[in-house]
């Protein structure tokens, strides 16, 4: 049945009801460009004010899913899980924990993204890795999750190529922040992706999509009920993402840190959103283990580098190092009471770990280094951060975005939770 994009969008923009056939068939339309890109914007902003019900979103996601591939692992000797993070600064997690979480019995197919904007990517912090390649075809991922137990690599062009087309809209019509266009975006590539389980990093805080803990746990209730409503066991985890996640935010800064927790080192707060995720993973795996014994005996170590080997790339070799350093100093003594993410962010990103249009090439060793985290005591003119690059003219664009990222008062703050909340 055929359905006319005008209607459609009016009926959504004046809060009515889609029914199934019609979101699948604007879906379809969208994907095969029967529906302008400008149709198609004005859809997602009404959806933006409007909402999706449980029953549109649903429907929303089942025809991007159906717009494209679906992987399958059935046939695999071990139960296959997956970690999605809504995004975040400093969020390297998924390089300890993929071959953890291998390391401790099950199947770990990441397919991971890159960055936009002031958040990082998977895939190009891995790429800062000499010789490590993001793709592989179906028979290689499964290739390498039979010998390896792990693999990182991206989404082939033919997952979901509605949420490709859909994604790159909403970036440039202010609608990412959509609940429903988000859960329809993340669970659609999840659910085609063919795990049999999924753990959630829903983060919350200034470096995240979601401000709000209420916010977060809305997106976090309604990606459990998309992830179990499609047969794919999933949990969610709230983190807090107000600062960025260890000391580094930048490509190899963050691969060098991923691999110091590899080794039992590294920040507290990386080693225990790790250990977290890896327990939610093994236990919908059904692995009665303690995945902290595996990071402590070097198994998780022994599988990054098979995994690394496995893809091209020489985990032994030098990681890249930006050409130009440039340190800021404290402006008073006290302690760290606030250090914002999405300051440090959008630093990171001006100095060149990020990219402005999806085509621009990034810097592999630009970034920011913390030396200071909140709660920590300093001095007047202590070294707070170094920031890194190759182009030095980037510096104080950089420095502007962190005029205001570090504040320092005369007590310690409360210790807040890295884990603030568990939806199942
Ligand atoms: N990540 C996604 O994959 N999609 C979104 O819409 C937001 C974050």
């Amino acid at each position: 049945m055929s359905y006319n994009a005008v209607e459609t969008i009016v009926a959504k923009r004046d809060g009515g009801h889609l029914e199934d056939a019609q979101i699948s068939w604007l879906i379809n339309a969208y994907t095969n460009g029967t529906i302008a890109d400008e149709q198609m914007a004005a859809m997602a902003m009404a959806v933006l004010f409007r909402g999706l019900d449980d029953a549109e979103l649903n429907a929303w996601t089942n025809a991007m899913i159906n717009s494209g591939e679906r992987l399958n692992f059935d046939g695999l000797a071990r139960f296959a899980v997956d970690k999605h993070s809504t995004g975040g600064v400093g969020d390297k997690i998924t390089l300890i924990l993929a071959p953890l979480v291998a390391a401790c019995g099950a199947a770990v197919p990441q397919l991971s993204g890159r960055g936009l904007g002031h958040t990082g990517g998977t895939l190009d912090k891995m790429e800062a890795i000499p010789g490590w390649q993001a793709y592989l075809d179906d028979a290689g991922m499964r290739h390498q999750l039979e010998t390896v137990g792990a693999v990182i690599c991206a989404a082939g062009a033919d997952l979901c190529p509605a949420d490709k087309k859909l994604y790159a809209l909403r970036d440039v019509t202010g609608t990412v922040e959509s609940i429903p266009l988000i859960c329809s975006s993340i669970m659609s590539k999840k659910i085609a992706e063919g795990a049999h389980g999924l753990v959630l990093d829903v983060k919350v805080g200034s470096g995240a999509f979601m401000k709000t803990p209420e916010r977060a746990h809305e997106l976090a209730t309604r990606l459990v009920g998309l992830g179990k409503g499609a047969g794919v066991a999933t949990v969610a985890l709230l983190t807090d993402m107000s600062t960025p996640l260890g000391l580094t935010a930048g490509n190899a800064l963050e691969v060098a840190e991923a691999v110091e927790v590899l080794a039992g080192g590294g920040p507290a707060d990386i080693v225990e959103l790790t250990l977290a995720l890896a327990r939610e993973m093994v236990a919908l795996a059904g692995l009665d283990v303690d995945p902290a014994d595996a990071l402590a005996d070097g198994r998780a170590m022994d599988v990054w580098h098979a995994l690394v080997r496995a893809q091209g790339g020489d985990p032994e070799a030098p990681l890249p190092a930006s050409r130009h350093s440039d340190d800021i100093v404290a402006a008073a003594s006290g302690f760290v009471t606030r250090l914002d993410a999405y300051d440090v962010g959008v630093a990171a990103w001006r100095l060149g770990a990020g990219r402005a249009r999806k085509e621009d090439a990034v810097q592999a060793g630009a970034g920011v280094v913390l030396k200071v985290k909140p709660g920590d005591k300093v001095v007047k003119g202590d070294v707070v951060m170094t920031l890194h690059t190759d182009t030095p003219e980037r510096f104080a664009d950089a420095r502007r975005a962190l005029e205001d990222a570090l504040e320092i008062g005369p007590t310690a703050p409360p210790p807040t939770p890295l884990v603030i909340d568990r939806v199942v």
